[in-house]
């Protein structure tokens, strides 16, 4: 088996991907495809933190489009993350992966405080570490807590793995002639507002020099193949 490229990989996981062919809410087969896949890449040896959306629930700038407080908003949208994260966490344990829901909002009953120091330490021990409940603040999305604990975690890259296989220059559930990049600056991700995660993580991705590798997560093997470092999807760096 080849080595992985990546010793330490944040995987982000958008709550559409546990919503599976509804467009709200939590299926359990969709959850079961992917965490098969998870749970191989772990045992393999790459040390994971995954972090979880929740837009399959609940978005708080939604709700304060209709007039919903924005900050009540968004932390209605962060418990929604933790409920996503148990599930994730209950299909990775089916596949006899180890794991531990870390929250950004203290609910001791459920999970874990979020604490860096003991995250690493799960890490370190092959543990796949789910980090809920976002930053722990509103204003932010999972995005922005992605490229936040990939970097406090030291993470190598952050996979953000998505419904299309890559970032393209226009929509291309809307255009034929859009065309995918192998590679994308920060910059002109940022510029072109390529819509692949919010500028506050790509900013930070680009601070601190974070590769981001966007990838199809409906394809059979893709999270194996980023970790080996192959050339998938696209790579937004320098
Ligand atoms: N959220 C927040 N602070 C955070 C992370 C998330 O307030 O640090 C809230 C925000 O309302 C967001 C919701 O939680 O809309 C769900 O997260 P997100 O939209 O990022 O989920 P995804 O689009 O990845 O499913």
């Amino acid at each position: 088996m080849n080595k992985a490229r990546y010793n330490r990989v944040l995987l982000k996981l958008s709550g559409e991907a546990l919503a599976g062919e509804q467009s709200f809410g939590i299926e359990p087969e969709a959850i079961n495809q992917f965490a098969r896949e998870i749970a191989e890449v772990a045992a393999t040896g790459l040390q994971l933190a995954l972090v979880i959306g929740g837009g399959n629930i609940f978005r708080g700038m939604a709700a304060s489009a209709k007039g919903m407080d924005r900050a009540q908003g968004d932390y209605m949208g962060m418990l929604a993350t933790v409920m996503n994260a148990l599930a994730v966490q209950d299909a990775l344990e089916k596949h006899g992966c180890d794991t531990r829901v870390m929250t950004a909002i203290s609910m001791a009953e459920v999970a874990e405080p979020y604490i860096r120091r003991r995250a690493q330490r799960h890490m370190d021990k092959g543990r796949v570490v789910i980090c809920a409940a976002g930053t722990g603040n509103p204003y932010f999305t999972t995005d922005s807590a992605a490229a936040l604990r990939a970097l406090e975690l030291k993470c190598d890259a952050i996979f953000k793995a998505t419904k299309v296989d890559g970032i393209y220059d226009k929509d291309p559930a809307k255009y034929a002639d859009a065309v995918k990049y192998d590679t994308v600056s920060y910059i002109e991700t940022l510029e072109k507002r390529l819509g692949v995660m919010d500028s506050t993580a790509i900013s930070m991705a680009r601070d601190n020099d974070l590769p981001i590798i966007v990838f199809n997560l409906y394809e059979e093997g893709n999270i194996r193949k980023a970790a080996n470092g192959e050339p998938i999807g696209t790579t937004v760096q320098g």
